[in-house]
């Protein structure tokens, strides 16, 4: 039998675009954790569906990106300048972002974004219907169609308004808050009923989907049932699906030579001491300053550690345009600095901070050789830097210290040190205990950890997803 179709929509297509000239594209795929999750999923035909990040004014670039995109299976969905300014930038990046970590709306521009709201939020409708224009246009009878996070909150609605037997499936990726955290959201009601409309709706804990199936409960006035979520006798599905990570991939990649070099230039470089990692997107999520001012307190009160100790922090640049983010960086190079004038010597800094990313090799030869990683994310629908340093601590036998607010916590939980990043005195305590650790207590957390992530993998997740959305539809027609 041939295989059953997948179509994958998500905002951002798993490629990267550069023109070159009238009718050429340059495509490179980018290898994140979604792509290797279904890549790894055999059993369907898979293609993506959305949008390839770049403005395409013109129809002969567009058929030319389209004619490119497919042969990597990728549909594109065109949205132009205006659009991802409100939908993008302003609806999604401005406004659910922040709300769904529990930041709040942007202080200073509070009253600002409460008068573009709405206009922000058709932009949102318009850019959702510009998606399922496209999956309409490709969706064969019998397809799956999954939907992915905070951007396509709207689609399943349009979809099963244009075609009510489309299997529709949605997930979030990241955490969905407290009801009275949703409740503020002018677009509440609007944005709950639609995502209502898929068969099988998805979250990373139980706590999200518990949150969800509240604001549905509160919010809406519907029926919460174990199963998920009942209105007029129309049952929408809802359960936990944590996501993984490719442990393969990470494990093979520390025996590559070029693995391996890395390896030792980073030993050499810091022998004699001992080197804590944190790897973030740069982020108020993050908790990166939070984190920073653990470590200094963990510094003042611990004399004897302030030259055998050094943080190693990579901050990937994220959403550079956005004024919160330039002040968040300024923030975070602020306190760094200061910490390494009050600590450092002239042949060490406590405090090595880099504004960049690295490569795939160069990231996995620091999760391997480093001591003790540092989560302190502030809230974190899943935070998969946390199984990513497990995979490669298989020799070294680390500590993870992971925030109690990361999604990871509720399956690392037993191995990590969970801590509130909040609590500086806290989080520097654990910083020492950490440190100190024996190593058969290290070892003894470390394989329960490890344990998990080599068996919860990003596959095993996606197929778990579709599989469910699958008895989730004949579920629903035994029933009628
Ligand atoms: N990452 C990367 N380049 C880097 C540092 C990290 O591609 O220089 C990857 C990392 O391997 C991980 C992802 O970025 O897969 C971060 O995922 P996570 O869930 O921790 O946080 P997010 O950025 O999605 O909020």
């Amino acid at each position: 039998a041939s295989k059953q179709r997948l179509l994958v929509v998500a905002n951002r297509l798993p490629v990267s675009a550069v023109r070159h000239g009238e009718d050429s594209w340059q495509l490179e795929m980018s290898v994140g954790g979604l792509v290797t999750a279904l890549l790894g999923v055999k059993e369907f035909d898979t293609r993506w569906i959305g949008w390839a990040g770049v403005n395409v004014p013109d129809e002969i670039g567009q058929k030319a990106l389209a004619k490119a995109l497919d042969e990597k299976r990728c549909i594109p969905v065109f949205l132009d300048e205006e659009v991802v300014h409100q939908y993008y930038n302003g609806y999604c990046n401005n406004i659910l972002w922040p709300l769904f970590h529990y930041i709040g709306l942007p202080q200073e521009d509070r009253l600002a974004t409460t008068r573009s709201f709405q206009s922000q939020f058709d932009a949102y409708k318009k850019a959702n219907q510009l998606f399922a224009d496209v999956v309409n246009e490709h969706y064969e009878e019998g397809d799956v169609v999954w939907c992915h996070d905070y951007h396509l909150m709207f689609l399943p609605k349009c979809l099963k308004e244009r075609n009510s037997k489309m299997k529709v499936g949605w997930f979030l990726h990241t955490p969905f808050p407290s009801s009275e955290i949703h409740r503020m959201l002018p677009s509440r009601l609007e944005l709950l009923r639609s995502v209502l409309a898929a068969d099988l709706v998805g979250f990373h804990t139980y706590d999200y989907a518990r949150h969800f199936v509240s604001a549905c409960t509160r919010i809406l006035g519907l029926e919460g049932t174990p199963e998920g979520v009942e209105d007029q006798g129309k049952l929408t599905r809802i359960a936990a699906f944590p996501v993984g990570i490719d442990s393969e991939r990470f494990i093979k990649a520390l025996e590559l030579p070029e693995v391996q070099d890395h390896m030792k230039v980073l030993k050499q470089r810091f022998a004699g001491r001992k080197v804590m990692l944190g790897v973030d997107r740069l982020d108020m999520i993050k908790g990166i300053p939070q984190k920073i001012l653990a470590f200094e307190k963990f510094l003042e009160e611990n004399p004897n550690w302030r030259n055998k100790v050094v943080l190693l922090q990579i901050a990937v640049p994220s959403r550079t345009d956005v004024p919160e983010y330039q002040k968040l960086t300024s923030q975070v190079h602020e306190i760094v600095g200061r910490i390494n004038g009050r600590f450092g010597s002239l042949t060490a800094l406590p405090i090595h901070h880099l504004d960049r990313s690295l490569d795939f090799h160069e990231l996995c030869a620091l999760y391997a050789v480093t001591d003790v990683a540092l989560v302190t994310s502030l809230r974190d629908g899943m935070n998969l830097v946390s199984y990513e340093y497990v995979a490669c601590q298989e020799s070294k036998k680390g500590v993870l210290i992971l925030s109690e607010f990361a999604g990871a916590a509720q399956s690392l939980g037993a191995g990590a040190i969970l801590v509130n990043p909040w609590n500086v005195t806290e989080v520097a305590s654990s910083i020492g205990y950490a440190l100190n650790m024996p190593a058969d207590e290290r070892e003894k957390r470390h394989h329960h950890n490890f344990k998990h992530v080599i068996s919860h993998t990003a596959q095993e997740w996606a197929a778990t997803f579709v599989s469910e959305l699958n008895v989730t539809i004949v579920e629903a027609q035994l029933r009628t």
